[in-house]
């Protein structure tokens, strides 16, 4: 009897402290949608993967001192079955192969009127299927863009659950205006700054190391920008 007790004042003073921080920090909404046509993709990306794609951008989107900058919400999600019969060309730019090119991308997203494709209100978070004419749908990558502050991702779903080289907070840090850094000297498992990618002289190494002043002033500046364009329907 008295454990329970115990139990349940911890969970009060742990909801006092989340709705504490929750009105700290400018919140945005993400909109998931599983754009491969994959069906290995299918069977593993399901939406509790898809909630802790929000957690992990909660835990590592952050300052150099690990403390956070903005916090980020799940909203909904599209599975690849109810949007693949959508009358957006976005859809397809994921079935069958073709390179990542983000003018194209973006044209083709900005065209989108289908919610269920494109959230207007959200930042919209696709998880695809990365190919590249070297490496097939081997490749893993992802992309972030800040499109003219109506900002999307695009994930690998290989490298869903912050799989090699923090790719949930670097894909956001671009969509929030950010751009690479180079870390001269640094070596595979060096820790590096979120922003780092592979140069000449530096490893892209783990990405460990929180965003600094000057990225968090970018961001900050593009914070009330990407809030006014989310609010806008369109
Ligand atoms: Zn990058």
């Amino acid at each position: 009897m008295k454990s329970k007790f115990y139990c349940v004042l911890l969970l009060s003073v742990a909801n006092v402290s989340c709705v504490a921080s929750s009105k700290k920090y400018e919140t945005f909404d993400i909109h998931f949608v599983v754009i491969t046509p994959n069906p290995l993709a299918h069977s593993t990306v399901k939406l509790a993967q898809l909630k802790n794609e929000v957690d992990i951008l909660n835990t590592y989107f952050v300052k150099e001192d690990r403390s956070p900058i903005i916090k980020f919400n799940f909203k909904s999600a599209s599975f690849y079955n109810e949007i693949q019969n959508s009358s957006c060309s976005f859809v397809a730019l994921n079935n069958g192969n073709r390179v990542y090119n983000a003018d194209i991308w973006a044209r083709h997203f900005n065209l989108c009127n289908d919610p269920k494709v494109r959230d207007p209100h959200a930042i919209n978070f696709y998880v695809f299927d990365s190919y590249t004419l070297k490496q097939g749908f081997k490749n893993r990558d992802g992309h972030g863009k800040r499109n003219g502050n109506r900002p999307f991702l695009l994930l690998d779903w290989e490298r869903l659950n912050h799989n090699v080289q923090a790719p949930e907070e670097h894909e956001m840090g671009h969509a929030f205006g950010l751009n690479h850094v180079c870390a001269l000297g640094a070596k595979p498992d060096s820790s590096t700054n979120i922003m780092a990618s592979s140069c000449k002289g530096g490893s892209t190494g783990k990405r460990d190391i929180g965003f600094n002043d000057e990225q968090v002033k970018k961001i900050m500046h593009y914070v009330p920008l990407i809030k006014e364009k989310l609010a806008v329907k369109k």
